[in-house]
């Protein structure tokens, strides 16, 4: 299926209860502290102007997208506000469907009624660590059973829900992040995002980095912790529809530190390749003279300056064998003869 349009509009910090110490949706966003709160107005220009943007795919399912608050947190009359301003492109059919992300302890089954009744048809959850000793530090004010009640709740009224994890959150160790994925696993949502935790400029976290109070993950570190969540989630059947931070407009400007890259996902699938690859050749029990995979898989293996394909090289595993980029191979696979 086509990924759909999606039009984002920016609730910076607007429902939210507190502030968690990795958050600072004003520096991410580009709106900056002082911007007046997102109103009708500013959604219906916005989904305007986005649906004149130029599209690959003029097919594809088009989506408005509240993001960078807690959208459930706004009064009713807020919400009411901002979902009606999206209901006449509905109408007109310009628009088919509404996304919004929230707080697992700001969902009741009465909210989700009303959002479903508006055209919202995916929640997504700012989970990020399901770590009691996690969600403490970082201050989030919720637990690991409200995530579960949310999810439930989500599912019996039948909207899809979508769950963010963060990795290199303080506090959290490679054993913990695991922990947290296979529970997050467990309650089988319909598809995970995977963020790592970069420091933004006026966060906690950029206080605590500043005084030596949290140290980041270099980006090495980051990319195998999400490739070994993203392993765990491909093996229960769950997409992950995104790894790392999508970019906006003060997103570069914001990060003061931590393993931000504008292709992470693209690493992170990378490094599950050439581990496969690795895996395969060294536990032939035979010579191996082909090795076939993916064409689609060429540039992750042979993008930034060649450097996976080079690490291979020093195993001494490619010695003598043919690679060969199959455009019949989904994406992933890897083939030997
Ligand atoms: S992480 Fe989510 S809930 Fe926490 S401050 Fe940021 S937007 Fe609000």
């Amino acid at each position: 299926m086509a990924a759909p349009f999606i039009i984002p509009i920016f609730i910076s910090h607007q429902g939210c209860p507190h502030q968690c110490v990795f958050c600072n949706q004003h520096r991410i966003s580009g709106q900056g502290e002082g911007a007046k709160p997102t109103g009708a107005v500013e959604v219906a220009a916005a989904i305007e102007e986005a649906l004149g943007w130029p599209r690959r795919n003029r097919d594809a399912e088009v989506q408005v997208a509240f993001y960078g608050g807690t959208f459930t947190g706004l009064s009713r009359a807020r919400q009411a506000g901002l979902l009606g301003a999206v209901a006449p492109f509905l109408d007109g059919g310009r628009v088919h469907s509404i996304r919004l992300s929230t707080r697992p302890d700001c969902l009741t089954p009465d909210d989700v009624a009303f959002l479903k009744a508006h055209g919202v048809t995916i929640v997504e959850l700012g989970v990020q660590s399901m770590t009691p000793a996690v969600l403490d530090l970082c201050q989030r004010g919720h637990t690991a059973a409200d995530v579960a009640a949310a999810l439930l709740v989500l599912r019996q009224a039948g909207v899809k829900v979508g769950v963010q994890l963060m990795v290199g959150l303080p506090g959290e160790t490679p054993a913990t992040l695991l922990a947290s994925a296979h529970q997050v696993a467990a309650l089988a949502p319909d598809f995970v995002r995977l963020y790592p935790t970069v420091v933004v400029g006026g966060s906690d976290l950029a206080t605590w980095h500043a005084n030596g109070r949290y140290r980041p993950l270099t980006l090495g570190q980051a990319v195998v912790l999400a490739a070994r969540l993203k392993a765990l989630f491909d093996g229960a059947a769950i997409p992950v529809v995104r790894m790392g931070l999508h970019d906006s407009p003060g997103l570069a400007a914001a990060i003061v530190a931590g393993p931000h890259h504008p292709a992470f996902g693209e690493l992170v699938k990378a490094h599950l390749l050439t581990r496969q690859i690795r895996q395969r050749l060294a536990h032939s029990p035979v010579p191996v003279r082909e090795l076939r995979l993916a064409a689609r898989d060429q540039s992750l293996l042979c993008g930034q300056g060649k450097a996976n394909l080079l690490r291979l090289e020093r195993t001494g595993l490619l010695g003598g064998l043919e690679l060969v980029f199959d455009p019949a191979l989904p994406r992933g696979a890897v083939s030997i003869a």
